[in-house]
């Protein structure tokens, strides 16, 4: 019952209430019924006991008068046969016992004085005793033992029509409201909004149910608009992911795989271990072509290079642009050196064919690395550094071909990174040295000239050139450093000097291009260090070649200016190889024109050169120039160097590049001494 009433469900609630309110009304009846109908039981047995002493007392009477025992007996004996009476006792008028009778099985403690009926026996008005009735209840009893199994019978029947009744009532107003409780967990469990609850009645529950469903049109409505708005959302995320995926993997320009995704994939096949070939390739000539016909020419170009490259491979095989005029392919499944033979001249022969841009004929070709694998390399790291520097071999073996990577290379390479890693070091460890060669006065004779080239004393390697690892120190960006350090030290030597001599002896650094490449350069640091010095005019000269004028670093042409503005000479180094353009010598303030030992080389015997350096010498005396002419090896040089008009001769013939000390004692303290 309390379980019914802590129930959740109203349904059982209401079932409860019903069910009480039955059995309650039910047992109120009973009890009403029961209690009249004892009563009425009750007098029933009285009046039944009155009137059968009124029956048999004036016969009594009279014989009591007569004492007449056998006859009272006669009377009384009839009274215990019939239903009601337990038993009759007759007494006289002074009260003592005449006679009595009992039902046959009548037990002692049944006799009960509220069960007692006195009726007093008058004849005319004299008493003669009294007649006394214990009466017998079991008629009552059985009455009422009657009544309250029919009374228990009426309440299970009462109970079990409350239930039905009460359970139909229930179905008939929670019902509809359950079945709404289904339909709203459905709807919530399902995210289905289109579902409406059935309508039954036109009552206070058909109202809700219209209620309930035109919420839910409300809300399907709303949930359509959003899963609409949230559709043309993903659509245009999806849309926006793709775009974003194309422009990580793909390069705009010419449509093809970029870098990241020639990555991703190259890590894909070297994981899947099975063998394939990686080509690289490098077109010959291209930034040529961008500068001279310019950037949108240069676009056109890689694009159809990109066509013509996918044409010479196979559907699957794979190919992507690196940037700038790189591209790598990876033939999938083939080692076979003759099948790759034939893609590559295919590939050569079709990039070497003319390309039309707008109205221009544009020629190129490419340097092809191959690198098969696992053959040269195990991982995509050696991989591609493997196939680039067969790339480098093709170009270094004269562009337009390919090269397979071999070992080889492979120890080139690690020589070259050994020399890295050692070079780095010698800029720590301060391992490089300054050698000045004199440069003579071809009119005096004497040495006020002299060139800084720089050393590098190996630890283990001993002595090494310029020419071996300048390249390198240029490729690694050192070339700033190592020239800052190198200037330094000519000018900490150079200061010295002029303590100890009051000669002017000017001292020429050896400039690359790649110091005028920034305005952070420590030669621009050098040069404000300099100003705080004080040498005489022309103590330092800088000698810079074309390289650095031909690309317009960082206004070169000012900075010059600027330079010898300071009192330092400007030279131009190897004057007559590389542009040998004359109009830079007109446009530019020099000091200083080297003759290139090239041409000093062949002067005895090659009339060409001769005559070369002869209109060199016309134009620089023209120019105001003082002429040098280097690499003087014999008499005859010197004599022709002489004959010309040269003003200074610099090479072994007069002395060769010698270490600090050696040359402070022979053109310095010498000096001194002289
Ligand atoms: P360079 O500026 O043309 O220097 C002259 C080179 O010719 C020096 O080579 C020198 O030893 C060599 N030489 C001098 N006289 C003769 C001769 O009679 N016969 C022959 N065959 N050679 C002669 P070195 O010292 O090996 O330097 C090579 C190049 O390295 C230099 O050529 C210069 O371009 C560069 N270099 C040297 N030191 C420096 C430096 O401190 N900074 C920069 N940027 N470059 C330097
Ligand atoms: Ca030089
Ligand atoms: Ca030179």
């Amino acid at each position: 019952m309390i379980a019914l009433l802590n129930s959740h469900t109203i349904r059982n609630k209401f079932l409860l209430i019903l069910m009480l309110i039955a059995i309650l009304s039910a047992s109120v009846t009973a009890g009403v019924l029961i209690y009249f109908e004892s009563i009425d039981a009750e007098k029933y047995q009285q009046d039944k006991l009155v009137l059968m002493s009124s029956i048999i007392s004036p016969s009594l009477t009279a014989a009591i008068a007569f004492n007449d025992i056998e006859t009272i007996n006669e009377l009384i004996v009839p009274t215990v046969k019939s239903d009601g009476v337990f038993a009759t006792f007759v007494y006289n008028n002074n009260d003592v016992l005449i006679t009595k009778v009992y039902q046959d099985n009548l037990a002692g403690n049944q006799l009960k004085e509220e069960d007692k009926v006195e009726t007093p026996l008058i004849i005319s008005g004299e008493n003669q005793g009294k007649l006394v009735f214990y009466a017998d209840r079991t008629v009552i009893d059985n009455k009422m033992s009657f009544y309250k199994k029919l009374v228990a019978q009426l309440l299970i029947g009462t109970l079990f029509i409350s239930l039905i009744l009460s359970i139909i009532l229930s179905r008939l107003i929670t019902g509809p409201l359950s079945q709404l409780i289904r339909i709203a967990k459905t709807i919530n469990k399902n995210n289905d909004y289109s579902i409406r609850a059935p309508y039954h009645s036109e009552d206070e529950v058909g109202d809700l149910t219209r209620c309930f469903n035109s919420m839910l049109d409300t809300v399907e409505n709303r949930e359509n608009v959003l899963e609409s708005t949230v559709i043309d959302r993903t659509q245009a995320l999806e849309e926006a992911n793709k775009q974003l995926h194309h422009q990580a993997f793909e390069d705009p320009l010419s449509g093809l795989p970029n870098r990241r995704s020639f990555y991703a994939l190259l890590n894909d096949v070297v994981n899947k271990k099975k063998e394939f070939c990686l080509l690289f390739i490098d077109l010959d000539g291209f930034k040529e072509i961008n500068d001279s016909l310019g950037h949108d020419y240069g676009d056109i170009l890689l694009q159809q290079v990109s066509k013509r490259i996918v044409s010479c491979v196979r559907t699957d095989d794979f190919v992507a642009r690196l940037g700038g005029d790189e591209f790598t392919v990876i033939l999938n499944g083939l080692t076979n050196e003759e099948k790759i033979g034939q893609i590559i001249n295919q590939m050569l022969s079709s990039l070497e064919s003319v390309f039309h841009i707008k109205s221009e004929k544009v020629f190129t070709s490419a340097s092809v690395g191959v690198t098969l694998f696992p053959r040269d390399g195990s991982n995509v790291d050696t991989l591609i550094k493997n196939a680039d520097q067969a790339m480098y071999e093709s170009k270094r073996k004269g562009k337009n071909r390919s090269h397979y990577f071999n070992e080889e290379m492979s120890r080139q390479l690690l020589n070259k990174q050994e020399k890295i890693t050692d070079l780095h070091n010698a800029l720590k460890n301060e391992e490089f040295i300054i050698y000045y060669q004199p440069i003579v006065n071809l009119q005096t004779n004497e040495v006020d000239k002299a060139e800084a080239l720089v050393r590098w004393q190996h630890p283990t390697k001993g002595l090494i050139l310029p020419d071996d690892f300048l390249k390198t120190i240029e490729e690694e960006s050192l070339m700033d450093e190592l020239g800052y350090w190198v200037a330094n030290q000519v000018l900490s030597d150079r200061l010295k000097w002029h303590q100890h001599s009051p000669r002017n002896i000017e001292i020429s650094i050896n400039i690359s291009p790649s110091q005028f490449k920034s305005k952070d350069s420590l030669l621009l640091q050098w040069l404000s260090d300099f100003d705080k010095v004080s040498l005489p005019q022309n103590a330092i000269a800088f000698e810079i070649t074309e390289h650095s004028l031909v690309h317009d670093h960082f206004k070169v042409r000012e900075l010059l200016n600027d330079i010898r503005g300071k009192g330092i000479d400007i030279a131009i180094d190897d004057f007559g190889v590389g542009y040998s353009s004359l109009s830079y010598l007109q446009q530019l303030n020099l000091d200083i024109l080297k003759i290139d030992h090239s041409f000093i080389d062949k002067l005895s015997n090659d009339k060409s050169s001769y005559g070369l350096c002869k209109g060199i010498v016309t134009i620089a005396k023209e120019l105001n120039l003082l002429i040098v002419a280097e690499g003087v090896e014999t008499r005859t040089q010197h004599k022709l160097i002489t004959e010309l008009g040269c003003h200074y001769g610099q090479g072994y013939l007069y002395g060769k590049p010698m270490p600090s000390e050696v040359f402070t004692h022979q053109y310095i303290n010498q000096h001194l001494t002289d």
